[in-house]
């Protein structure tokens, strides 16, 4: 039988799903990392890769090209992501269907941040304010589209309350979405509890849990300030212990991130999304380690 090229079919395959989240390069020496990288992640057999959309539309091109060259080089089914950024409903129209032609099968739906030194996210006249209107509108144009949305087990950072956060979460999926990735987290019972409310409302799609390996101490502070996930103190104590020692730093966000998995795989998680900001090193030795334990089925 053929493999599917859809997220959600695969999801239905009771098997983990395994993932990982690139971005376009912004300079040849980035280039040339994620050239490296998806090199080296491409033995183990990943059921999918994704590559995010830049702030303000500042991808689109980037997005779209490494997109292709993850799927025609590498042989990955690529989920490219579009954000409403700056974009007006002719030129979403325009940009899907070029998702079509370039073979992508899957879209990562998202509003979008700010573009950079904005604080406050404004629509563009002629376009979307928020996600779930660019679900039913990607639905609308090209029904064959399987779309993902983001969800955040420690709430959305602009949202009045969790409750409501989970009501437009809710909509979102209710709009045509078939699966939801988290943004990341660093404690595995914010998705245990996120997963119980969503369930509780009525949200049954799949939650795929969002993982950074982190890297060091000061990557994790910068990048989680900006995400809003919360970080445990002791994680924090023990990438400041290996501060100067890259590899020992690295090795501590692989091991926080394996014992996150392995938990949320006995939890029943229908697979993982690795957040690895274009590096093969962490993600590399995860995967291999999951085959070895046996979590995954070796391919
Ligand atoms: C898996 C994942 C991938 C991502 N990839 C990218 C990327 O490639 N590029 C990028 O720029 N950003 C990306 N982001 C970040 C994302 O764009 C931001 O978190 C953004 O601020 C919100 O996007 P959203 O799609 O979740 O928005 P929405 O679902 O539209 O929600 C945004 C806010 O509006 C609220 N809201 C929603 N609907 C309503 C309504 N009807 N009435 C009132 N309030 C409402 C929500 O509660 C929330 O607070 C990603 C996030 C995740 C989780």
């Amino acid at each position: 039988m053929a493999a599917s090229h859809s997220i959600a079919e695969k999801l239905n395959q009771s098997k983990p799903v395994l993932s990982v989240e690139f971005y376009p390069p912004r300079s040849e020496e980035e280039a040339r990392r994620i050239i490296k990288s998806a090199q080296a992640l491409q033995e183990h057999h990943l059921d999918y890769v994704s590559i995010t959309y830049g702030a303000g539309g500042s991808t689109r091109k980037l997005t779209i090209d490494y997109g292709e060259i993850l799927h025609d080089l590498f042989d990955f089914e690529v989920m490219p992501h579009l954000t409403c950024v700056g974009h007006s409903q002719d030129e979403l129209k325009e940009i899907i269907e070029g998702f079509q032609q370039s073979g992508f099968h899957n879209i990562m739906t998202l509003r979008g941040d700010p573009p950079k030194g904005e604080d406050h996210f404004t629509p563009h006249p002629e376009g979307f304010r928020y996600a779930s209107e660019l679900v039913n509108f990607i639905k609308q144009q090209c029904p064959d589209f399987c779309l993902g949305v983001g969800g955040y087990p420690e709430m959305h950072p602009e949202a009045a309350s969790v409750e409501e956060d989970l009501q437009h979460l809710k909509h979102k999926v209710d709009q045509g979405a078939s699966f939801i990735t988290t943004q990341l987290f660093f404690r595995n019972e914010d998705y245990f509890s996120f997963v119980e409310q969503c369930r509780a409302l009525g949200i049954t799609v799949p939650i795929i849990p969002g993982i950074l390996p982190a890297l060091s101490f000061k990557q994790v502070q910068r990048f989680c300030s900006f995400c809003h996930a919360t970080v445990p103190q002791e994680l924090l104590q023990q990438l400041e212990a290996t501060q100067g020692d890259n590899e020992k730093s690295i090795q501590t966000g692989i091991d926080w991130a394996y014992k996150q998995i392995q938990g949320l795989l006995e939890f029943g998680a229908p697979g993982i999304h690795l957040y690895i900001l274009n590096r093969s090193e962490s993600a590399a030795a995860i995967l291999r380690q999951l085959r070895e334990d046996k979590l995954v089925a070796k391919a």
